[in-house]
């Protein structure tokens, strides 16, 4: 899988000079080729750079020059760096023996916050828990709606209160509801904003010092590259996230998005979304998702 999935790269190798082997004077341009390949993989530019000059270490030593093909030696060389950078691999929701676990999802309105919240309770009901969800997101009444549809689909309990103006009262009223009620995992929807705003954030934070979540995942459209980096370093400067969700990972984007999250965040990518379904919910592999990065 591997080799055949770096055929791009191999191909591109062909244009060095020297009957395209790698050779100690034309290194740097195979470099550039890698650099190049990450960036039309949506990695963003700063975090391309650092990587690279990890990658150069590395490949400026003899070993690469030594082996028999220098440019597939090159490329397992940047693969397994990926493979360090983007894991390690988490997919655990970490939950309490003796009491309810509380998941919080945030994340910029669209990028898939309330599917996933319907996807971790297909996942956990798969496991026989049945989770308690919150709609935590006051701002849109369709957003309250949306995840009593999904409760419903998935035949789980969904705390709302419409009256309520505080997320904050509504989060600590559905955690009480799970203790009484024996739900093992409640799951925060919260608000999204469509970019990021102070009020938001706020929020947000009042939500994670008063509630105290024991897991806060935040949830990126992976189609959105560049904006997914900007947002994920915002919500990592607000929140202390225990991981990354990534959606939309089933369209065209080559998964780029992931490594500059990972970089930004340093937290673990704990699943992938690949499809709108409540079943497209995957742990994270980074060795597949390295081979993506570097077609
Ligand atoms: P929220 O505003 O963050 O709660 O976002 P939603 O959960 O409402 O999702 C926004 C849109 O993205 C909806 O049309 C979802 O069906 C879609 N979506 C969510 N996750 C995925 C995914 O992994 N793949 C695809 N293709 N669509 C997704």
């Amino acid at each position: 899988m591997f080799d055949s999935l770096s055929e791009g790269l191999q191909s591109a190798f062909k244009s060095l000079s020297g009957k395209g082997k790698l050779t100690e004077s034309n290194m740097r341009d195979g470099l550039k080729i890698v650099e190049e390949s990450l960036l039309e993989s949506d990695v963003s530019y700063s975090v391309v750079k650092d990587f690279m000059s990890h990658v150069s270490d590395k490949a400026l030593g003899k070993r690469v020059l030594l082996s028999l093909r220098p440019q597939e030696e090159l490329v397992r060389i940047v693969h397994e760096e990926l493979v360090e950078t983007l894991g390690p691999v988490d997919p655990s929701l970490h939950l309490n023996a003796d009491r309810p676990t509380i998941l919080m999802l945030c994340g910029l309105q669209g990028s898939g916050k309330t599917t996933t919240c319907g996807k971790l309770t297909q996942m956990l009901r798969e496991q026989k828990i049945e989770p308690l969800l919150v709609a935590a997101d006051l701002q849109r009444p369709a957003a309250i709606e949306q995840l009593k549809v999904i409760g419903e689909q998935l035949g789980v309990p969904v705390h709302t209160e419409t009256d309520h103006q505080d997320p904050v009262k509504v989060c600590q009223n559905g955690v009480a509801r799970a203790k009484r009620d024996g739900n093992r995992v409640v799951i925060l929807d919260t608000a999204g904003r469509l970019a990021i705003d102070e009020e938001l954030m706020a929020q947000l934070k009042k939500i994670d010092r008063k509630v105290g979540p024991d897991q806060v995942y935040l949830v990126v459209d992976g189609m959105t590259g560049q904006d997914a980096v900007n947002s994920a370093g915002a919500f990592n400067d607000a929140l202390e996230l225990d991981g990354v969700i990534m959606t939309k990972l089933d369209g065209d984007a080559r998964g780029g998005a992931l490594l500059s999250v990972k970089q930004v965040t340093g937290v673990p990518i704990k699943f992938i979304g690949t499809g709108e379904r409540f079943d497209a919910l995957e742990p994270f592999r980074p060795e597949g998702m390295a081979s993506r990065i570097l077609q």
